[in-house]
């Protein structure tokens, strides 16, 4: 690939960029990954990295100028893919402010450091060099019930989760524009899969149901989104790195379009047929409907035809294969859940430096 392989990757003991990470590190990158280990960071995730050479793990924050300048003079990558970020609309709502820390502050450090690092290069590195930032579909607001998403789309966040990232991603943009950084930029709809923190819908479903406890419902469970399998979004993201057009931005999509309700009933589908309750009751008489989230935003859905148009990738997996993989990845997986549920995942950072 033009890229290189010595990749910065921001928060990559999260659940997109630990998958990203796990796939890269196989295929022979060499990832330095910078995680300042919030309760979303899980570095049981990368365990089966441990002392392999191409992985190197550093606990720390983008918003460290320092560290994030020492780091890029240190290892000299061939390209930054930026992860970290605060990610869950709820907490969102309960404390912004950790948002702006990150989403945008922090974004802002990262790009000015990686700017004067790239400055500092010469002739290929210098050309071949990319900034990538990996970006959220609500930064477009909400649609009706017709219609999709383009990177044409105008600007109109609803949550100060997807505010914050439409700040970052301005700010991408403009470093593009002013300093000529070569950028690129995805913006993706809803991920699911393996490494999921059980606080997002799919993963929360799946540990409620094996638990035997109410499976809750925002609102009236009609709400839509476009469901992308990790491992998909994750060839996306190396189709981008390697050809994608410096300065564009490209829609990532899976061309899943479910209600959160069926979303729901599917899983419990799967686990009636995968582990059956011992009293003979299905799963699905666990779901409970609570009140909606506030601004819930009611339909997301991604135009990706100009990702395939001009990178020819799609969506591997339809939306049947990749849950039934995410809920067979929980069910063989239970200790990873149960160490997040218990809160011991934590304790692994003690120690990291
Ligand atoms: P996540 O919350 O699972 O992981 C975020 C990671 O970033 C964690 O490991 C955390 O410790 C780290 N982090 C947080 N603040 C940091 C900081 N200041 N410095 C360094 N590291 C920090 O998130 P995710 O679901 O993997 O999402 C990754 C990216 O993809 C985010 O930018 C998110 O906005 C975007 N995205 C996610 C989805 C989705 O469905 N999950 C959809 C669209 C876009």
């Amino acid at each position: 690939p033009k890229t290189g392989n010595t990749w910065l990757v921001t928060g990559g003991a999260g659940f997109i960029g630990g998958n990203f990470v796990l796939e890269a590190v196989r295929s022979g990158v060499k990832i330095i990954n910078l995680d300042a280990l919030t309760y979303a960071g899980n570095l049981d995730t990368l365990k089966s990295l441990d002392g392999n050479p191409n992985h190197v793990f550093v606990h720390g924050d983008i918003g460290d100028r320092e560290l994030v300048t020492k780091l890029l003079a240190e290892h000299r990558p061939d390209a930054v893919v930026n992860f970290a970020a605060e990610s869950h609309v709820d907490r969102s709502i309960d404390g912004p402010a950790a948002f702006i820390h990150t989403n945008v502050v922090g974004t802002l450090v990262l790009l000015e450091a990686v700017r004067d690092y790239w400055k500092s290069l010469e002739g290929a590195a210098r050309d071949d060099f990319r900034f990538y930032h990996v970006s959220t579909d609500e930064v477009y607001g909400t649609l009706g019930d017709t219609g999709l998403f383009t990177e044409e789309t105008a600007y109109a966040p609803n949550s100060p989760y997807s505010a914050s990232k439409a700040a970052s991603d301005h700010l991408v943009r403009a470093f593009h524009h002013t300093y000529g950084l070569p950028v690129l930029t995805t913006n993706c709809s809803n991920n699911y899969g393996p490494y999921h923190f059980p606080e997002k819908l799919i993963p929360l479903v799946i540990a409620k149901a094996l638990a035997g406890e109410p499976l809750p419902i925002y609102g009236d469970g009609e709400q839509v989104r476009d469901w992308l399998y990790v491992g998909d979004h994750c060839a996306a993201i190396r189709a981008v790195l390697a050809e994608g057009k410096v300065g564009e931005t490209y829609n990532v999509g899976g061309n899943a379009e479910k209600q959160n309700i069926e979303v729901v009933k599917t899983i419990c589908a799967l686990l009636d047929q995968r582990k059956p309750k011992s009293d003979g009751s299905k799963y699905e008489s666990q779901i409970t409907y609570v009140k909606d989230r506030p601004g819930h935003d009611r339909r997301y859905a991604i135009d990706a035809s100009k990702l395939k148009r001009e990178l020819g990738w799609e969506p591997a997996h339809t939306f049947e294969q990749g849950i039934a993989n995410t809920v067979d990845w929980y069910l063989a997986n239970q200790p990873w859940v149960n160490r997040v549920l218990d809160g011991s995942y934590r304790l692994e950072r003690i120690g990291q430096g």
